[in-house]
């Protein structure tokens, strides 16, 4: 072996992954079981206690899900990873270990409409209270802190519009504050930002959209990037305390750098039980392995479809990075220099009506509510996603009525654009 680290797209294929010690399968394996069998009574007690490493019930853990975290944590450059049912999933089981009752949380207000929806309605029912700030104007994260708040939430590259945030200032206005930084890093994907070297201190991911790629799977990843003091304060109990459910051990203590992943594990997905099934982890990991050349080709594409909607008489705007014109072309360039990624959104000089036409004239673009399939996408995000947001907080999000996004996929360039003509000039 050489001394080499391996590159990213060695990464996507390998890490993780040995082939089965029992029979040599060089795919990883579905372990298709609900229980692993002790091999003894003190085996069996030093894995409840949290003294040993291995596996239990798949609930709390499984061997084909832990190849995919462990693979996902090499692609973020993060200390360990925690898979989970679904993007949401993730969101809750991480908020939880750093959110108590009447505690508060800033989030970038361009964000997926599930999570705005997540976030306003149902952590209210938790007691935890999201306050909003702009991605587009540092200071009003610095302005909404107060001693109540236990994290910062934003979206590398943000739903719907595309638009690039500046992860390094928001993570200053963190490292200030005290609090970890939260990334979604799903429309970006660890190929194009790795949210991590900007100083984020957890990302997580849809699993559902990019990393899995084939819109066949759900599935959501935690990964800790083992850079958060968690024991500073007393502002994080979950890490800092001790745990009765474990003979009273302090998780940070214990797990130093990987306390977040673990807390996570053993508290969030044990507790609330949002396991994600073997079979798609196998799926996701399927996907993951060409990641690095589904990723290029839809940005390459993107950027052909954003150049040729700028042109056309009938749009009115196109909001995507990769253009030079682009309000977020700067940041593109910095954060994310191999392509500003494949959803973005453009408005049309007739409306909302124009909006609701195009996404019923299209033929090749399939009209859905999912981004980062292979296949080419389209949304009309005002009467759908965004539907329960008011005029005025469609607008503020991105998702005014005269706004189409698009999640383009990676077919030829020319056929997607023959579409997209076709159902303008209709
Ligand atoms: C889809 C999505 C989610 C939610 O993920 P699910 O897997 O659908 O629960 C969260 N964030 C972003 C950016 C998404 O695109």
């Amino acid at each position: 072996m050489s001394d080499r680290l391996p590159g990213f797209s060695t990464l996507a294929v390998h890490a993780g992954a040995q082939p089965d010690p029992t029979t040599g399968a060089r795919a990883t394996p579905i372990y298709q079981t609900t229980s692993f069998v002790f091999n003894d009574a003190d085996h069996a007690a030093s894995l409840f206690g949290l003294q040993a490493f291995g596996n239990i019930y798949t609930r709390i853990g499984n061997p084909t899900n832990a190849v995919l975290e462990e693979r996902v944590a090499a692609l973020e450059g993060g200390t360990a990873a925690l898979a989970v049912a679904s993007g949401h999933a993730a969101q809750v089981v991480i908020l939880q270990q750093l959110l108590q009752p009447g505690d508060e949380f800033i989030a970038a207000r361009k964000l997926y409409g599930g999570s705005i929806n997540q976030f306003t309605h149902a952590f209210k029912s938790f007691g935890w209270n999201v306050v909003w700030a702009d991605p587009d104007d540092i200071a009003s994260f610095e302005h909404a802190v107060t001693p109540r708040t236990k994290a910062i939430f934003i979206e590398s590259i943000a739903n719907p519009a595309g638009s690039v945030t500046d992860i390094e200032a928001i993570s200053t206005v963190a490292r200030k504050a005290g609090v970890p930084l939260i990334v979604d890093n799903t429309l970006a994907s660890p190929y194009l930002i790795r949210p991590i070297d900007h100083g984020a201190d957890i990302v997580v991911h849809s699993l559902t959209k990019f990393l899995g790629g084939h819109g066949n799977s759900l599935g959501g990843i935690i990964v800790d990037a083992g850079t958060f003091d968690w024991s500073t304060g007393g502002k994080y109990p979950m890490l800092s305390e001790p745990r009765p459910e474990y003979h009273g051990i302090r998780l940070q203590e214990t797990f130093g750098n990987f306390a977040f992943a673990i807390a996570c594990r053993v508290l969030g997905l044990r507790d609330l039980g949002p396991a994600l099934s073997p079979f798609n982890a196998f799926m996701i990991l399927t996907g993951i392995e060409t990641l690095p050349l589904r990723m290029q080709k839809h940005c390459d594409n993107a950027k052909a479809v954003a150049e040729f909607l700028a042109g056309h008489p009938a749009v009115a705007s196109v909001n995507y990075a990769g253009l030079p014109s682009d309000k977020y072309h700067q940041l593109a360039r910095k954060y994310a220099p191999k392509g500003a990624g494949a959803v973005f959104t453009f408005s049309l000089k007739g409306g909302y009506d124009a909006g609701v036409n195009l996404v019923s004239k299209l033929q090749l673009f399939s009209h859905l509510a999912n981004v980062g399939d292979t296949r080419s996408l389209v949304i009309h995000p005002a009467s759908t996603t965004h539907s329960q947001l008011d005029d005025a907080a469609k607008v503020k999000s991105g998702a005014g009525p005269d706004v189409v996004r698009l999640s383009v996929g990676i077919e030829d360039k020319e056929d997607l654009i023959a579409d997209l003509e076709q159902a303008l000039v209709a």
